[in-house]
């Protein structure tokens, strides 16, 4: 295992930290958040902005083929660039799925021309996608979606839809969205589904943002109440949509796993210096001792610590296999779960720490919370989004281990048989 940038790697990320350094502020402190204070819209319109600068730059999107407008670089370069940005205050995130899963499925499986017309605007930031897929009776399952897309009676040449879908991250703001829906009930389930792409602006398009618990509006519901979509807006063979959709996948399963911010366990001891647990005095100890000096919280700390280390040998481990072109191990498959348990595992500690104070926001406790309060809110969804913790058990049971496999009740039986 390779800890170092080979001579390459280093001379690209010195390019990485050179452009940024003329392009971005430097962040004061590595826990610091972008955008406190703004709107959503305003978040939004700097992603963009960021996003444009970049892609003139080259780091748009660095793995994508240069035919695309990428810089037909390597995934090791993808994290090199990750890295350095961590370090700047920038807006992070708002293209993980347009750019991470939805286009490169859209170069991979449209018409030419539709990536001609799409790819490049979506690249720059001038166009946002967002990825249709769940419904509220199908998530972990995918085959189970039920939004239909019929082929119109009246001549038009092409489909109309109609059902739901939900969990839709940032589809207020997307100008376009991939969405999968059922075009064929009487053949088995992922055999009868295809995959469109879709104005949201498109007439009978209704976007419903979901509130979340921190005021945030991150996803929505969105509902297809007699939409046209012309046949040119199909993404791959009508019956093929299941293709097109792992295309997509197997991008976002190698884009989140690299999640562990390399300053947690520091600022988890800054937290602990701080805290004042208050009872020094009362057992004879002397001064008051803070949560550093408290052995059942430094063993939590520990365990805390063990994870990212843990964690962090794994990414050298796969990053090692990828710089000499070969691919990542097996073990990178746990790496998600163990990495989502390990930031809210975190989070939780932190709060507990504070007692009743707790409770309070960055706005009452100060700017060094906001990374605690971040992934409160956010780690919880890391455990669900992109298979929920069961499901990439399941996988690594069959996969990795060799178990065997569950029981699919569902074998040879039509859709149509499945909605009994
Ligand atoms: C942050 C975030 C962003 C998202 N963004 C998008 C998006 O942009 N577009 C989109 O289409 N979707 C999006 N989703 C939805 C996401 O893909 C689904 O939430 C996820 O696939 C789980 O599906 P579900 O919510 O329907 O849960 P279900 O599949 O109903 O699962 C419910 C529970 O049952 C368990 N379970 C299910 N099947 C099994 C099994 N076979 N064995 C053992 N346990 C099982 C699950 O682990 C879970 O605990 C997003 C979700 C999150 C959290």
């Amino acid at each position: 295992m390779d800890f170092n940038d080979s001579i390459e790697e280093a001379a690209f990320r010195e390019e990485c930290r050179e452009w940024l350094t003329e392009n971005a502020p430097r962040k004061e402190r590595p826990d610091e958040v972008f955008g406190r204070g703004m709107s959503a819209a305003e978040l939004m319109q700097a992603a963009r902005e960021w996003q444009g600068r970049k892609a003139e730059a080259g780091f748009g999107a660095i793995t994508w083929p240069e035919q695309f407008g990428g810089r037909g670089g390597s995934p090791i370069q993808e994290v090199i660039y990750r890295q350095e940005e961590g370090n700047f205050k920038v807006p992070v995130g708002a293209f993980n799925v347009s750019l991470g899963m939805v286009i490169p499925s859209l170069f991979v499986h449209a018409d030419p021309e539709v990536s001609k017309q799409h790819v490049s605007d979506a690249l720059h930031g001038k166009e946002l996608w967002c990825q249709l897929l769940s419904e509220p009776g199908a998530g972990s399952d995918l085959g189970m979606i039920r939004t239909r897309a019929e082929r119109c009676s009246d001549g038009r040449d092409g489909w109309i839809i109609n059902g739901q879908k939900v969990w839709t991250t940032l589809a207020q703001f997307a100008d376009c969205g991939m969405v999968l829906t059922r075009t064929d009930p009487d053949v088995p389930k992922f055999a009868g589904m295809t995959t469109f792409f879709i104005d949201m602006d498109a007439p009978g398009v209704e976007i419903r943002p979901i509130r979340q618990a921190n005021g945030d509006a991150e996803f929505n519901e969105v509902f297809f109440n007699d939409v046209f979509i012309p046949d040119n807006q199909r993404v791959g063979e009508v019956g093929g949509g299941w293709k097109v959709t792992l295309t997509g996948l197997m991008n976002e399963r190698l884009s989140i796993g690299g999640v562990m911010p390399p300053e947690l366990w520091r600022t988890a001891i800054k937290q602990m210096q701080d805290c004042d647990l208050g009872y020094g005095q009362s057992y004879g100890q002397g001064d008051n001792r803070t949560a550093l000096q408290d052995s059942a919280m430094r063993q939590q700390l520990s365990d805390l610590y063990l994870n990212a280390q843990g964690l962090w040998l794994l990414q050298c481990r796969g990053l090692t296999a990828l710089g000499q072109g070969r691919e990542p191990g097996a073990e990178l498959s746990v790496a998600k779960i163990v990495a989502a348990r390990t930031l809210q595992d975190f989070s939780y500690f932190a709060m507990d720490m504070k007692g009743t104070q707790g409770i309070l926001t960055a706005e009452d406790l100060g700017d060094s919370w906001q990374l605690v309060e971040q992934l409160w809110m956010g780690a919880a969804g890391m455990r669900i989004a992109g298979g929920t913790d069961e499901i990439v058990k399941n996988n690594v049971g069959e996969r990795v281990l060799g178990l065997p496999p569950e029981p699919r009740a569902d074998k040879g039986m039509t859709f149509k048989q499945l909605l009994g």
